[in-house]
């Protein structure tokens, strides 16, 4: 079956936006509870503009689309969050190259190089309670989903299951990266905001994927 075009990376991005904006004071408020209240903020602004950018100059591949995204975000958002996300991207573009659609295996390549674009420069491991704890179970879950022939939807509809649940275990943890860190036990019972926003984009993924997939006009509400 079809692969993942442009149209699928586009309204990925755009409903990113506007999960992102519906979510902005959820987030504010998990970064106020341990961090410094900025994440809501910081994303809201990084998506904002890169509606922008799509509008301006409209990409020709998934891959252009994330390399637009990445631009976008390492220079317009502050903080940890954007020169993560914005590596993550550009890692996601570098490995789909030039293809004009994604096949499974290629979705799951992608999800594992932004993985490892935060690991390298965030230096986090699993447990540390980061975004890192919902991106590694949703790059295992991506990976075994296409290893068992399952459609693009579905290893991003996987994916973006063990993101979430990824994002709940960081609850009960200790932050050991990121403003979180100084909070030593008082971090414990908080879930980490990058790891909520990532599950967020992720769901935002599968549902565009869905759509694409059920033949819904891009960027449609869920
Ligand atoms: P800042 O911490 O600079 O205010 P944000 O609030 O936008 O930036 O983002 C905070 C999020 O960034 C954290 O919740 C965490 O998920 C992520 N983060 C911070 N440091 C790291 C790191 N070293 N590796 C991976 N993720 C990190
Ligand atoms: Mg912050």
């Amino acid at each position: 079956m079809a692969g993942l075009g442009t149209d699928w990376a586009v309204a990925w991005l755009r409903r990113s936006a506007a999960v992102v904006a519906e979510h902005r004071v959820e987030l504010i408020e998990l970064d106020r509870a341990i961090g410094d209240g900025d994440h809501g903020e910081n994303m809201d602004r990084g998506y904002t503009a890169i509606l922008a950018r799509l509008d301006e100059t409209p990409p020709a591949t998934p891959g252009a689309a994330f390399k637009l995204a990445a631009m976008t975000l390492m220079s317009k958002v502050g903080g940890a969050a954007g020169p993560l996300y914005g590596t993550a991207f550009l890692r996601a573009a570098t490995a789909v190259g030039e293809a004009g659609t994604l096949d499974s295996g290629l979705v799951a390549a992608a999800l594992a190089a932004a993985r490892d674009g935060v690991v390298a420069r965030g230096k986090a491991e699993s447990g540390d309670k980061t975004m890192v704890d919902a991106w590694t179970p949703a790059v295992d879950a991506a990976a075994a989903a296409a290893a068992s022939g399952a459609e693009p939807s579905a290893v991003l509809g996987a994916a973006a299951d063990a993101a979430e649940a990824g994002a709940v275990a960081t609850d009960p943890l200790i932050a050991r990266k990121g403003r979180a860190s100084y909070l030593a036990e008082r971090a414990i019972g908080h879930r980490d905001p990058g790891a909520a926003s990532s599950a967020l984009i992720l769901r935002a993924a599968a549902d565009a994927a869905s759509d694409a997939a059920s033949g819904a006009p891009s960027g449609a509400a869920a």
